[in-house]
């Protein structure tokens, strides 16, 4: 069994009388892609935002690494190694690709508190900054793109920027929401082929509807449905459980 990168125990989200999540345990493993899939208002994109630090969780705890992450701040999740992309896009659309990966880059650079000796070195910083931009750029498939204006490029191109945009914050943990939502099937087949290809460094969660993308991807997978889990393990067992069947595959 690989390494546990993030871990999140009995979580619950209650919005008024609305438990969005409802007593919900997830690990995220290097090197593994944990789908979580389930029907509209499940509680997936709810999930994200607990785990992201979006959100504060009514009860139960996350750890990420050896930290405990329950109470903290998006902006601290990150710095301690987790990325998110969102269902709605964060692109600038009037910059360049490479100019968006660059400011998220600078974003994460940015959340270190400030230091007269750091500000004096800001050139050397600004290399480490632009070395990872373009790692994160070439890592998404994108280094061919990097001059094109954002709002320009195909849907597929700019789902392939976010991903990007969040690699560029240095992530071990990824959280991806609906990152094929909108794709034809090529876009689909080369967004799954980035997402293997991000499996090697990574361990990640890929909230998804695209069936086949998910039993393509999926070393592990959660099925949610009103708030609650009705199913985690294989994908091939999850698959083969009529209860799971009935409820949401509707095979
Ligand atoms: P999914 O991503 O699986 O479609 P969500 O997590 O977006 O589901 O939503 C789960 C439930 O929580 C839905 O009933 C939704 O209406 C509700 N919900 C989500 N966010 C909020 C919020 N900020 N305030 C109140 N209710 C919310
Ligand atoms: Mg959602």
């Amino acid at each position: 069994m690989s390494e546990v990168l993030l871990s999140a125990r009995n979580l619950t989200k209650k919005f008024g009388g609305l438990a969005a999540v409802n007593d919900v345990s997830v690990d995220l493993w290097r090197q593994r892609i944990h789908c979580v899939i389930g029907p509209n208002g499940a509680g997936k994109s709810t999930l994200t935002n607990l785990l992201s630090g979006d959100l504060p969780p009514t009860s139960g705890s996350i750890t990420l690494g050896a930290h405990e992450i329950t109470t903290a701040s998006p902006e601290q999740i990150s710095r301690r190694g987790l990325g998110r992309s969102y269902q709605k896009t964060n692109i600038f659309l009037p910059f360049t690709v490479w100019e968006n990966v660059r400011l998220a880059a600078q974003s994460r650079a940015a959340q270190q508190p400030f230091n007269p000796l750091r500000w004096l070195q800001s050139a050397r910083a600004d290399a480490a900054v632009n070395q990872r931009a373009e790692q994160a750029l070439e890592l998404a498939g994108l280094t061919a793109r990097r001059d094109f204006i954002a709002g320009a490029a195909s849907h597929g191109e700019q789902r392939q920027l976010e991903i990007a945009m969040t690699l560029a914050t240095n992530p071990q943990v990824l959280l991806l929401d609906e990152p094929l939502a909108g794709m034809g099937v090529a876009e689909a087949e080369r967004m799954v082929e980035l997402l293997l290809r991000l499996k090697t460094h990574h361990a990640m969660m890929l909230v998804e509807h695209d069936i086949d993308a998910i039993f393509a991807l999926a070393d592990h997978l959660t099925v949610m449905v009103n708030g609650t889990v009705i199913a985690s393990g294989e994908p091939a067992a999850i698959r083969a459980d009529r209860s799971v069947q009935a409820a949401y595959l509707g095979e």
